[in-house]
């Protein structure tokens, strides 16, 4: 059975100076390109919106425009190890689906499968919303599933989201490390 490092989102927009950005998003880049050697498989998602997606706030969603197919902001930060991914998959190109999950709608899961992975390893950004979609996905669908704390950090649209995204994480049995 293999080991698979899922690289969440790791994008311009979600860095320092992005449109939506984490605080210290950047932050997760180095431990990330420290841990990737380490597993068989390595993917990194992209939130990888059309240009009118439900989730901005132009069309009554809760976030500034992001992401946008093909745009600067939607590419992986620079600082990323591209020779230790083996794919990247693209979520969130529905317009009316939320797209936190690296799980909706894409070929992650069979590619997963395929490689007879058993235990998910997530990281990146955010804490809060796309890697505890993912994670919480990974779960449901029946993988081990660990969370690398030092390798994420939170929006924390509301203080304390990011805690609370640890106690659900754990309560659904994911392991937070
Ligand atoms: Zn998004």
């Amino acid at each position: 059975m293999a080991n698979a490092l899922v690289v969440v989102d790791v994008q311009n927009d979600f860095c320092p100076g992005g449109a939506l950005a984490v605080a210290e998003g950047d932050a997760v880049v180095e431990p990330i390109n420290r841990m990737a050697a380490d597993y068989d498989v390595v993917v990194a998602t992209r939130d990888w919106h059309p240009s009118e997606h439900g989730s901005f706030a132009s069309r009554g969603g809760p976030w500034p425009r992001h992401c946008v197919q093909g745009t600067p902001g939607a590419e992986l930060n620079p600082g990323l190890d591209g020779g230790a991914i083996d794919l990247i998959v693209d979520k969130g190109q529905s317009p009316d689906l939320p797209g936190y999950s690296g799980f909706e709608g894409t070929e992650l899961e069979p590619f997963l499968r395929a490689r007879d992975v058993a235990t998910v390893h997530v990281v990146g950004l955010a804490l809060d919303y796309c890697v505890r979609a993912t994670a919480l996905d990974a779960r449901a669908r029946g993988f081990a599933v660990v969370v690398h704390r030092d390798a994420t950090r939170a929006v924390e649209a509301s203080e304390g989201d990011g805690e609370r995204a640890v106690a659900e994480l754990r309560a659904a049995g994911v392991e937070v490390i």
